[in-house]
């Protein structure tokens, strides 16, 4: 596993620190230095390579026995690239060209740089990846490649792009092989176009959703693409080691913004199908995400990653600093559960960023493990303990896999699309998705986010939520059918599929839902003052309700929730599974306002789909801020546990089925300590101690 640090941001740390630091990375138990690689910096003028700094760098870390990741910085360009490349530039829904511009965060270099749907701007970035390729491919502790950083193309465009002829004829080509020819467009879409010419993105939010849809989807594509050409060039000339991206964020949380289209930075499930693996960055400290955040981000891409390398590329470091603006310290118990929490979800890699305090611009004196914000020496501390744990379990930790899970909970980026076009930004679909999977992690139910073009993993699910899933296509409404009538559960929100992939509204008896179900919606209704009644397996739940409420006609199924215009929830068969149809969104409701309540609908539905509990947590009970989430897997025959703690409890009781280990004690490797259990018939019960991370690692 590589456990390391990003070090190098050309030309900072300068070069007077560069030996002390090595010799204390490798002294702190970190194995490789990540190097950024950039493009402006590497070539000052065209043909022209610079490499001194890189090969000083990475001969220091070889002798002080690290590995290295470098980071292909490509779309920090080159300040001649518009000299050379002249009608290149990025254009904004305005018409107006991009003014490119050094990074805020970085010294050097032209961002966003030519566009590089321009032939020669693509020409030239390879020319680029080729050459540092070919100069470090076959150094002996070369540990991989990030290939792309936070998958960034269009920061300080200031504006929504890209509108450049060549990225126009780009989409144009997108839809001519989406809907087969002009004509199949002019179908699909409703309109008499009679020339490629005449077909646009769309331009703002708000008005017609189907181009703006469109344009959104293709961006999303586009930004895959650019991933894989990236790749194929890199792995063309190094096949030995892997090649990885990484997002600032999943792309279930990427809900754009006024610069930014929904999920326009590529979509991690089809990132993870090219290349050798995927990643994000995360820093939790800076955004005010609890561990719970943080997990979400970390399942989220170890759903997209499948099979695939999960590399953690920038978790927090130290202190954030964004101007003036002081945020959280970074304490050591904090840090060390992000990364055994990478741990539990499978994690091949994890980077902190960044070794020492930043110097330049807007992040300056922030963010370094080894920085000022008070904690520097017991974080070091903390790492060394957990390097050696890496490194005396090395094969436990290469050979664990987490459980198996059998609840989903969809994403639909075409739904994003959809509110995206209409709000300017697709967070109603984040929230609503967050509110689910925080449910989960919260019960500590193992749940897989399911991409809605990776459908394949439904086999091996009993129960999938739709949160806001109010776009759907035939390929979707078909797998979604086959998996409710081979067992399992749908679980459905407001309008679900009320809209189609071109955003044209659906009449209540045109959804799939209503085909599948023979019930249908009346109609929005406004929402009441209090929340959603739900009756389900004798228990009464409260439920918290956003936006407005969709009432489904009364007389068939079973009604769990009843609004006086019709059942607002109703349980339906539907082959060997069932449907359940919610007039009303609830993710996002629980999301703003966290309720019991909610989490106890989310389990109950598991249950009722036949998902069983393993571990139970027997106390504490748990609270709004208080609770104990645990996360399992198996290495190598053996089950391994991971414990969270609150901040107010490092003692808790907790119940595993019977058999569950295989003996009567296990080891918790964090402490070093043996748990025994006490057997009976109900299970495997022990009383657990935290270590003073709040944490526990049971081995057994
Ligand atoms: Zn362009």
């Amino acid at each position: 596993m590589i456990l390391g640090t990003q070090y190098y941001r050309p030309p900072f740390p300068e070069q007077k620190y560069w030996e002390e630091d090595f010799a204390r990375i490798k002294d702190s138990g970190l194995n490789a230095v990540q190097l950024w690689v950039i493009w402006a910096w590497v070539e000052p003028r065209p043909g022209e390579f610079v490499f001194e700094d890189y090969d000083r760098l990475i001969e220091l870390a070889e002798r002080n026995g690290l590995n290295v990741v470098l980071s292909t910085i490509a779309e920090i360009q080159p300040h001649w690239i518009f000299r050379v490349v002249p009608g290149s530039e990025l254009i904004d829904h305005m018409g107006h060209k991009v003014i490119s511009s050094n990074r805020g965060e970085c010294n050097f270099g032209l961002t966003p740089g030519g566009c590089t749907d321009h032939p020669e701007i693509w020409n030239r970035m390879r020319s680029f990846l080729t050459v540092v390729v070919e100069r470090y491919q076959s150094l002996p502790n070369l540990r991989g490649w990030d290939a792309w950083n936070e998958l960034r193309w269009n920061v300080q465009s200031d504006g929504l792009v890209c509108f450049c002829p060549y990225t126009l004829n780009a989409f144009r080509n997108w839809l001519n092989q989406t809907y087969n020819g002009l004509d199949g467009l002019n179908n699909a879409w409703k309109r008499r176009y009679g020339f490629w010419e005449e077909v646009m993105p769309g331009k703002l939010p708000g008005r017609p959703y189907t181009e703006m849809m469109a344009f959104q989807h293709f961006l999303t594509w586009r930004a895959n693409q650019h991933g894989k050409d990236r790749y194929d060039v890199m792995k063309k000339l190094d096949p030995n080691h892997p090649i990885t991206v990484h997002a600032a964020f999943p792309s279930p949380e990427a809900g754009g913004d006024k610069d930014n289209h929904a999920i326009n930075r590529g979509n991690d499930w089809f990132l993870s199908d090219n290349l050798d693996g995927v990643g994000c960055s995360s820093f939790p400290k800076w955004w005010g995400q609890d561990n719970i955040g943080f997990s979400i981000r970390v399942d989220s891409i170890n759903s997209a990653a499948s099979n695939k390398l999960i590399w953690l590329s920038e978790v927090q470091g130290g202190r954030s600093s964004i101007g003036f603006d002081m945020f959280q310290p970074v304490d050591a118990p904090s840090q060390q559960r992000w990364i055994w929490n990478g741990i539990a979800s499978g994690a091949d890699a994890i980077l902190l960023w960044c070794w020492r305090d930043e110097v330049f611009g807007k992040e300056s004196s922030g963010f370094g493990l080894a920085g000022n914000d008070g904690f520097a020496s017991e974080r070091l501390a903390a790492m060394k303990v957990t390097s050696r744990l890496i490194e005396e379990y090395s094969n436990l930790i290469f050979g664990y896999r987490p459980v198996k899970p059998e609840v989903g909970v969809l994403f639909s980026p075409q739904s994003y699309y959809l509110y995206w076009a209409q709000e300017g930004s697709a967070r109603r679909s984040v929230q609503a998705l967050q509110g689910y999977s925080r449910s989960l992690v919260r019960k500590s139910i193992p749940y897989l986010i399911v991409e809605e073009e990776h459908l394949e993993v439904l086999s091996d699910l009993k129960i999938l939520f739709l949160p806001r899933t109010i776009v759907t296509n035939d390929a979707i409404e078909k797998a979604l059918e086959k998996f409710v009538r081979e067992g399992g559960i749908l679980v459905c929100e407001s309008e679900c599929g009320a809209f189609s992939p071109q955003g044209f509204y659906r009449y209540p008896q045109e959804r799939f839902i209503t085909r599948l179900s023979g019930v249908q919606e009346i109609g929005r209704r406004k929402l009441p003052d209090d929340c959603l009644t739900v009756r389900i397996d004798e228990q009464e739940l409260n439920l918290g309700i956003s936006q407005w409420l969709t009432p489904y006609q009364l007389g068939k199924g079973q009604v769990l929730a009843k609004g006086n215009k019709g059942a607002l929830m109703v349980e339906i068969p539907v082959g060997k599974g069932k449907l359940i149809l919610c007039g009303a969104y609830l993710g996002d409701a629980y999301l703003r306002n966290w309720t019991a309540d909610f989490e106890k609908y989310v389990e109950l539905m598991a249950r009722r789909a036949g998902w069983r509990l393993e571990i139970e947590v027997l106390s504490p009970g748990s609270t709004q801020d208080s609770f104990i989430y645990i996360k399992s897997g198996r290495s190598d025959g053996k089950r391994v546990v991971f414990v969270f703690f609150p901040p107010d409890h490092d003692k808790a009781r907790l119940r595993f089925l019977p058999n569950f280990f295989s003996r009567r004690y296990a080891v918790d490797i964090i402490s070093g300590k043996e748990v025994n259990f006490l057997e009976s018939k109900s299970g495997q019960e022990c009383t657990l101690t935290a270590s003073n991370w709040k944490m526990c690692v049971l081995v057994g």
